[in-house]
């Protein structure tokens, strides 16, 4: 079942286990974006075409923004009693841990893990990780494709919505002619690309753009090291009316300014812990940064979440990018 790469199912692996197992419990990482959730569901509705039993694990709510996809309102926390020998599959994520503490129990002879992180830790009995797909809805369609399920509207539109997302709607280096070729194949297949970008990417809360504008007030830019950072603290949102998923563009928008190597967001949002994202113009890997503090992700873009209070984790992350050469004396912004 497994090939050179050590740790690696095959394609017939992963297809001859799906077959094998009829009941599921597609996993989506905690804080789930349109990845980890649009390659849950299109499996998960591709096997439901099989008549397998299939339920949606996210400890989270669904964001308002990803509660157009197909199947999101049958994701949820509580999943009540489940089968013996049910198959959990994971999407997305780097390990096990980003499922989030209220993943039910399973057993792990029975387990799939679907990725494209650097670093994946190969956590479950297989693994199937495509490095070079933009998205992990990418490497669940050559899998539904192995499978021959039928590529629904709904199937296309979970796939679409997760090259979408990991590719900043087609903007980001990872939309390779692959990515714009099976995107093409999605909107063919009946996915709706103008429902996509104006339910992720255009219906902005005008308390996400205030937030927007105060966390981009506070921006620092050391153009010498070329890193660009921000900080949101709870003060922040609750004057803006806004809430954690209000934050999800603002790295984005420090990342594009020009002469930026590596832009940082610090989030004080819970007490006593800072969570960051990282973004790289492509010249820094932000993966080994993150994994220093115990996070992972991308190259290009990643994250991870350190105790203590905003100045330590500020500090931490000044001495992460030291280690991996970009040396820049960052402070809290006033
Ligand atoms: P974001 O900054 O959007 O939260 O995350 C960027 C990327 O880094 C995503 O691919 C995400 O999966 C990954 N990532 C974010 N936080 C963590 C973390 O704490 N651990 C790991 N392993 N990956 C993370
Ligand atoms: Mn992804």
């Amino acid at each position: 079942m497994s090939d050179a790469r050590e740790g690696q199912a095959t394609l017939d692996g992963v297809v001859s286990a799906l077959r094998a197992h009829e009941s599921f419990v597609m996993v989506s990482h905690v804080k789930p974006d349109g990845d980890t959730l649009g390659a849950g569901l299109a499996l998960g509705l591709g096997l439901q075409q099989l008549g397998k039993r299939v339920a949606y694990f996210n400890e989270n709510a669904v964001p308002r923004n990803l509660r157009f996809l197909p199947g999101a309102d049958r994701v949820r926390r509580d999943l009540g009693t489940l089968p013996d020998g049910t198959m959990f599959c994971f999407f997305d994520m780097s390990d096990v841990a980003r499922a989030g503490p209220y993943l039910p129990p399973f057993d792990a002879a029975h387990t799939l893990n679907v990725d494209h992180h650097l670093g994946n830790t190969r956590f479950a009995a297989l693994n199937y990780i495509l490095e070079a797909e933009a998205s992990a809805g990418a490497v669940v369609l050559k899998i539904l494709e192995a499978l021959k399920t039928e590529l629904t509207p709904q199937i296309a539109e979970c796939i679409l919505t997760t090259l979408m997302t990991d590719t900043g709607a087609f903007a980001h280096s990872n939309t390779t002619p692959a990515v714009l070729r099976e995107a093409a194949r999605m909107m063919e297949a009946g996915a709706n690309k103008e429902r996509i970008t104006q339910e992720i990417f255009a219906n902005k809360r005008f308390a996400a753009q205030h937030l927007m504008g105060t966390a981009l007030a506070r921006m620092r830019f050391d153009a010498e090291a070329g890193v660009v950072w921000t900080v949101v603290d709870a003060e922040m949102l609750a004057s803006c009316g806004a809430d954690s998923e209000d934050t999800e563009d603002i790295v984005q928008q420090l990342r594009i300014v020009d002469g930026c190597k590596v832009a940082v967001l610090f989030k004080a949002l819970e007490p006593g812990e800072v969570r960051i994202s990282l973004r790289s113009n492509g010249e820094v890997n932000v993966q080994s940064v993150a994994a220093r503090l115990g996070g992972g992700g991308h190259f290009r873009a990643a994250g991870c979440t350190v105790p203590g209070s905003l100045g330590e984790g500020v500090t931490a992350i000044a001495e992460a990018l030291r280690a991996e050469g970009v040396a820049s004396a960052m402070v809290v912004p006033a």
